[in-house]
């Protein structure tokens, strides 16, 4: 048996991309998974796909996990669907890039929100079960970009950098009751995020990677799995990049 079967696990922006896989492996896995994204049509979709996969269960969620209030309730809610939360990976995450000294305050203000503040009100809502459950696991996605930085994503930056931040200062709030908390910095992944770039760029991305290679959604599943699993209990506050070596 997994030692993830029936253990609730709450994954944001987990509509597409990198949270989707996250979730579906937790799913393969035989656990009970909160799919959390923005659209409720994008959560539903990626439940339904995972349900019809099994053996665990998708419930989706279609909440703006920047808005606290929104969030709240989300806890009260998944608790009362699915029980108390063992396992957070706060995966939701959006871009708006552009010259900082161009960049409107709304474009960095959303940014922070939905990736900083959006982590912040997740660990809040779910804060109470997860000190409760025996080896509860708090899973930060941040970026490569966090560690470091890139020209026209000021406000990306600060808020990957600040997820890290976020992630060691939980570790050492949490780590009495035995609760890990890592971040995971993934390096250029193949989704929607990426989708939209030119050969030219996507050639130009691959020059900096020493594998020469994309990384997908599945090697930061496989990361996830990681940190979440027994395998993992001596590991907190870390940040683990899988980038294919671009920085190192
Ligand atoms: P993606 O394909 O654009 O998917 C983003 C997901 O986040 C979607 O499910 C979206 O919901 C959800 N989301 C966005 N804003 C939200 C909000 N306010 N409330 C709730 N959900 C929200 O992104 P991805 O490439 O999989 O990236 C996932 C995470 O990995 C992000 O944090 C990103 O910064 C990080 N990352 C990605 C890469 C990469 O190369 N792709 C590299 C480093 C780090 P909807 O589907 O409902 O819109």
């Amino acid at each position: 048996m997994s030692e993830f079967q029936d253990r609730v696990v709450v994954v944001t922006g987990a509509g597409r991309g990198i949270g989707k896989a996250i979730a579906r492996a937790f799913v393969e896995r035989g656990a009970k998974v909160a799919v959390v994204s923005r659209t409720e049509a994008n959560s539903q979709a990626a439940a339904d796909e995972m349900n019809a996969a099994g053996p665990g269960t998708a419930t989706p969620y279609a909440v703006d996990v920047s808005n606290g209030e929104a969030v709240a309730a989300l806890g009260k809610q998944v608790a009362d669907d699915l029980g108390p939360v063992s396992i957070l990976v706060n995966n939701a995450g959006v871009t708006r890039d552009g010259l900082a000294l161009r960049m409107s305050e709304e474009d960095w203000d959303t940014v922070l929100d939905t990736n900083l503040k959006g982590a912040f009100n997740l660990t809040k809502a779910f804060q109470r079960s997860l000190l409760k459950q025996p080896g509860a696991r708090i899973i930060n996605i941040s970026s490569v970009i966090g560690l470091m930085g890139n020209a026209g994503q000021a406000n990306y930056a600060a808020s990957k950098a600040g997820l890290i931040g976020f992630t060691k200062a939980l570790a050492k709030e949490f780590a009495g009751r035995a609760v890990t908390v890592n971040a995971i910095a993934p390096g250029f992944i193949a989704t929607d995020m990426t989708g939209e770039l030119t050969d030219d760029l996507r050639n130009k991305i691959l020059e900096q990677v020493p594998l020469k290679d994309f990384g997908t959604t599945a090697d930061i599943a496989a990361t996830a799995m990681f940190l979440a699993g027994e395998g993992a209990r001596y590991i907190t506050g870390q940040v683990l990049v899988v980038d294919g070596g671009m920085v190192m």
